[in-house]
């Protein structure tokens, strides 16, 4: 055991950063020194969902907090295995009276959680869990009657009305001590992962705070006009940044707001707080998979479990390739293929594209974006894929089924974004690139014909749902 004081631990998760970090700060000012440790999670626990993609940003991002560590005369300790086991060890070898953490939004770290703070009830030394990924955890907003929310609208009322935490200040020296082992910070090499798409964003603290310094300065007073255009940078692209905890929530919301205060006109004004409102989307999914976790598994609405769904097969593989014959889903799946991330526009063209005109389960297609996307986000993937889909919260009804060809007329009428990605199409006039071929010829050598006739397969997924509403 050593002689000095006993040190604090704390057990960085998805809060990646070392500004406004509840549990950093508490963890340095409650010991004179701090062990900062990360703990790799094995392949076991992520088969299925993660790919090469988000782990490669996510090793990006634990170089760049060690470097940002070292500034605080901090080391970043990695060790992998069960993280139980892990922080015992970390115990023992350094006496630490006390372990940090920010607490997780998923129920499987939540999970974690509790073992942990059972354990250190067992091992005698504090557990001090810190709530920070949203601006209001789950139980803070809900109905008059202590309900949760079902419905976004009045969840966004309620959550907008309430005060905001302002950000907190950086901790101060963190004095890790210079004996304590460590793995070297992982790279993709720990989980045997392939190469990455090429055109991922760059990791770490500082480049996010550059995006979120962009997006305000540039992007969101016409958040409201460019949001749907595809092929214009509308939109803020903070959504990895907030996934792995680069950037706190409320230094984004707090920079927001100082940028609607100083906003001129009613239009900027307006787009500043459509964008809020987008905060919100990403904390109602949370609430959502907070109260109601077996979205995972199934419908959020009953009235749609058991639908039937058809077997992937080709039709599957050529929704994933971006080979379906229609420019603007096959631009989309191409994108995130190429970059790791996909139009928020394009998520909801493709997921519907995928469940409505070729009838397979959302699960597949959640379960595909969690593998490829870098904001790979289980609360708000499962209630983009259940909305889609028409089973989830205050989803799109039934009925309600997007054309992917009007779509793309009305959000790349110029077809800027569907070149951009599918460049066999780079000849194609625009007005071609919206409507299915009518001399029923591919519209380019190598491109395919459309895999289905979306009108056909609007009016089976019409009868599919009325048949299984009837039967409930
Ligand atoms: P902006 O438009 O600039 O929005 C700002 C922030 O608000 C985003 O960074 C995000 O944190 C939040 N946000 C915006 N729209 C939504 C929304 N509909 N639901 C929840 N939060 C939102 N978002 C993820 O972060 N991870 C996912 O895995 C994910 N999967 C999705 C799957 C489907 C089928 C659909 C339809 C949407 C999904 N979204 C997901 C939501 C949305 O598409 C992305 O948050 C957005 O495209 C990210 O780009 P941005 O940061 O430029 O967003």
């Amino acid at each position: 055991m050593p002689s000095s004081p006993p040190p604090s631990i704390h057990w960085f998760r998805r809060d990646l950063r070392i500004s406004d970090n509840p549990a950093l700060l508490q963890a340095s000012r409650s010991a004179d020194a701090v062990v900062p440790v990360y703990i790799p999670s094995t392949w076991q626990e992520h088969h299925s969902w993660t790919g090469p993609n988000r782990q490669s940003f996510l090793c990006q991002s634990l170089a760049s907090l060690a470097k940002n560590l070292e500034t605080l005369r901090g080391r970043l300790i990695c060790r992998s295995g069960d993280p139980i086991r892990v922080l015992e060890k970390l115990v023992r070898d350094t006496g630490a009276t006390a372990i940090h953490f920010n607490r997780d939004p998923d129920p499987h770290g939540q999970g974690v959680e509790k073992k942990l703070q059972a354990a250190c009830v067992e091992w005698g030394i504090e557990c001090h869990g810190f709530h920070e990924h949203t601006l209001h955890g789950p139980t803070e907003v809900l109905t008059k009657s202590g309900d949760p929310y079902r419905v976004y609208t009045p969840y966004s009322n309620n959550w907008l009305s309430l005060p905001k935490a302002e950000p907190a200040g950086k901790p101060g020296m963190l004095n890790t001590p210079a004996d304590i082992d460590s793995e070297e910070v992982p790279d993709l090499g720990h989980w045997g992962l392939p190469k990455p798409a090429e055109g991922i964003l760059e990791g770490g603290e500082r480049a996010a705070i550059e995006r979120l310094n962009t997006a305000v300065a540039e992007r969101i007073s016409d958040y409201g006009e460019k949001r749907d255009i595809p092929g214009t940078a509308g939109t803020s692209r903070l959504s990895q940044d907030l996934r792995f905890g680069l950037l706190s929530i409320r230094k984004v919301f707090t920079e927001v707001s100082k940028a609607l205060g100083r906003a001129r006109s009613a239009s900027s004004r307006k787009s500043i707080e459509t964008y809020i409102k987008e905060l919100a989307w990403r904390e109602f999914y949370m609430a959502i998979l907070h109260h109601y976790p077996h979205v995972l598994e199934e419908e959020f609405n009953p009235d749609w479990r058991g639908l039937p769904w058809d077997e992937p097969g080709d039709l599957f593989e050529a929704w994933k390739n971006g080979l379906t014959g229609f420019p603007l889903v096959d631009a989309g799946m191409r994108q995130l293929r190429e970059t790791g991330f996909m139009h928020n526009r394009l998520r909801m063209v493709v997921a519907m594209f995928l469940t409505k005109d070729l009838h397979l389960d959302w699960r597949l297609g959640e379960s595909y974006f969690m593998q490829h996307l870098v904001d790979g986000e289980i609360a708000s993937n499962n209630g983009g894929w259940q909305w889609s889909a028409g089973t989830g919260a205050d989803a799109a009804p039934y009925f309600r089924i997007q054309n992917p060809w009007s779509q793309s007329a009305r959000h790349d009428p110029g077809g800027d974004y569907i070149r951009k990605w599918v460049p066999e199409l780079k000849d194609v006039p625009a007005k071609r690139l919206h409507e299915p071929p009518a001399d029923h010829r591919p519209l380019a050598k190598d491109y395919p014909l459309p895999i289905v006739d979306h009108k056909k397969e609007r009016e089976r997924t019409l009868a599919i749902f009325k048949k299984h509403k009837a039967a409930k």
